[in-house]
């Protein structure tokens, strides 16, 4: 035996049939309030509109997430994203002043000021 469904009448408290709603619409409305995860967004990502301070800049802004905790800057983003380890630190050694330092990638220099010491050549390079 298989469920059926049949048209749904609507009626009044006083037992009046107001109205008839055709099976197509039936089906219709079973697939909707099914296909909705109702509970999970509600909980899930919008938070009320409270102005939050960057963790970085300290700009207020409206957090799209409940996690959010870094403005929209592009900046922020990328220091965000670096310090979650996307981009790990390595052991280096500083080639102008020969200390060793902890840094990311493509970073050769330590700190000021030999990070804007640049060597010769690549300085003539730029100058032509
Ligand atoms: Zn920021
Ligand atoms: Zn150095």
């Amino acid at each position: 035996m298989t469920a059926q469904i049949y048209e749904v009448k609507v009626y009044s408290p006083t037992g009046e049939l107001k109205k008839v709603i055709p099976i197509d619409k039936v089906i219709k409305h079973m697939w909707t309030s099914r296909g909705l995860p109702t509970t999970s967004y509600k909980e899930g990502a919008k938070v009320p509109k409270v102005e939050r301070k960057c963790k970085y800049c300290d700009t207020l802004f409206n957090p799209t997430f409940k996690t959010s905790l870094i403005c929209r800057s592009k900046i922020c983003k990328q220091r965000h994203y670096r310090l979650l380890g996307a981009a790990p630190l390595e052991d280096k050694v500083c080639p102008k002043c020969k200390k060793a330092f902890k840094g990311v990638g493509a970073r050769v220099y330590c700190n000021n000021p030999c990070k804007y010491t640049r060597p010769r050549h690549i300085k003539n390079i730029r100058e032509e």
